[in-house]
């Protein structure tokens, strides 16, 4: 959810005037058609004959297998739809963040059973799935998202008004339970999964592996306890800031109105070595780049980035800066390339198109190298998508696309999935590593938190809580149901 709502093996790239066009000669041609045929740019059916041959012989004498799937015979490395084909019937397509669960919030109510929508039929908006199939989407993370207005600033400041932030975390629980109902409701096409395991096996299954993602650190109310409990009910990840701030983190939007760069706060450092602890994969798309910096300098596990693009291919400050790329990579993270196109444009957005998408993804490559890129769409959670990649079908124009750039099999296999269930893996290694120390769970609360107070004559445990509760001005004794001398209820009898 966002408001507003080349070359052959080696990864050097980005267009945008940033570095040379590719050796194919495709400058000029990317941005006007969707998909590139380099070849069809040359005149003439000797140039085309001799490119293939030269192709094929090139990419044989390079790396014979890349081409040859057991029991497949070997095909054209140019035949890029049957090589994308091949790769995805092979490696589940995992895509990072779709925001559908909130379609079915503020459409539906999350009243699912009523016959008003049915998801294997072709819908509007960016995703069914007829057109999940159509895309050969492999697995989902699901983002739960309750809405956090830029104005609302920071979530848990008690001088924010009640009004606005008390009904988050209900919200919240609400759109996880929507989100596995809606699973459940379809079996022979998703399979609920809170582990990387599993998710291979629901795509062995034939099955899309179906994971839920918090979109938002203002969704657990500021609280450790409720990061615990999200996790229990299937949360796999935290995005630790929407578009405001909240007690664990500053974000890239507070950035971008002006605002200071806190980075991380004390708690959110707390935050982060529970997550750890858990498994919960901590997500850092939407904050700031000093809390990037912060994070990763404490991170014990990977950290992700669900859906977000390169900064300096275009310098919105939801994109990730080189400096912090170069980090992921050593911290063995994964950014998961984003379709939102002021992301890709910041000038002319509605000018985005796929080969935009494709330029972030080659990026990140370059910088953090092809192990730590993943795909992170944000369909059904922004009405601005690029041009050639208009919804959940597409992803397999992505991909081939990525090869006709030079992307091999391997590094398509490692965008598409392979990366994020490496890290996914890794993530639940480090947290069996973790509480095999027996580290406690964290029990650190925001400054200024409030808390409920007991009664004179409750049964109190430590000598001094009476005293104490006294001076801060407890109740005498606890409410009695309005009951009489007689021993009856009787409402004329006011109490406390
Ligand atoms: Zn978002």
């Amino acid at each position: 959810m966002d408001e507003q709502q080349t070359n052959t093996e080696s990864t050097s790239l980005p267009s945008d005037g940033q570095s040379p066009s590719s050796q194919r000669g495709t400058s000029g041609g990317p941005e006007q058609s969707l998909i590139v045929h380099p070849q069809t740019q040359n005149s003439g059916f000797f140039s085309r004959f001799t490119y293939h041959l030269f192709a094929a012989g090139f990419a044989f004498l390079l790396s014979p297998l890349a081409f040859i799937w057991p029991g497949h015979s070997p095909i054209d490395p140019t035949n890029y739809a049957e090589r994308t084909r091949r790769v995805l019937k092979t490696t589940p397509l995992i895509d990072g963040h779709n925001d559908l669960p909130w379609q079915l919030r503020i459409e539906l109510h999350n009243r699912i059973y009523d016959g008003r929508v049915d998801l294997n039929k072709r819908l509007l908006g960016h995703t069914d799935l007829q057109r999940m199939r159509a895309g050969m989407v492999g697995g989902q993370f699901w983002s739960v998202y309750v809405h956090c207005d830029v104005n609302q600033q920071h979530f848990e400041d008690p001088s924010m008004l009640r009004q606005a932030r008390q009904w988050i975390v209900r919200d919240t629980l609400e759109q996880i339970d929507v989100t596995r109902r809606f699973i459940n409701e379809h079996p022979q096409s998703l399979q609920y999964c809170d582990t990387a395991a599993c998710a291979r096996k629901a795509f062995k299954s034939g099955r899309i592996s179906s994971m839920v993602g918090i979109e938002g650190g203002h969704q657990v109310g500021g609280s450790i306890a409720s990061i615990r409990q999200m996790y229990n009910l299937g949360a796999r990840y935290i995005t630790l800031t929407h578009n405001c701030d909240n007690s664990f983190a500053t974000s890239a939007s507070t950035v971008a109105a002006g605002g200071p760069d806190g980075g991380l706060s004390k708690l959110g450092y707390e935050a982060i070595k529970e997550m750890n602890r858990l498994g919960m994969m901590v997500d850092l798309s939407h904050v700031s780049h000093q809390t990037m910096r912060d994070v990763l300098s404490v991170a014990r596990a990977p950290v992700i980035f669900s859906h977000s693009g390169a900064y300096s291919v275009t310098p919105h400050l939801r994109n990730v800066p080189d400096d912090v790329l170069r980090t992921v990579k050593r911290n063995g993270g994964i950014v998961m390339a984003v379709f939102v196109n002021r992301f890709l444009k910041m000038k002319d957005p509605d000018e985005a198109t796929i080969h935009d998408v494709v330029d972030h993804i080659f990026h990140i490559a370059e910088v953090c190298g092809w192990d730590c890129v993943g795909v992170g769409s944000d369909f059904s959670g922004t009405p601005y998508v690029p041009i050639g990649l208009e919804d959940v079908s597409k992803f397999p124009d992505l991909v081939q696309l990525l090869m006709e750039r030079g992307a091999t099999d391997e590094q398509v296999r490692l965008f598409a999935g392979e990366n994020i269930l490496r890290v996914w893996s890794r993530i639940e290694e480090r947290a069996r590593e973790i509480q095999a120390t027996g580290e406690k769970p964290v029990e650190e609360e925001y400054e200024g938190r409030e808390w409920h107070k007991g009664m004179k004559d409750s049964p109190w445990m430590l000598r001094g809580s009476r005293q104490k509760a006294i001076e801060a001005g407890a109740a005498d004794k606890p409410y009695m149901f309005n009951v009489d001398k007689e021993g009856r209820h009787n409402p004329a009898v006011k109490e406390v």
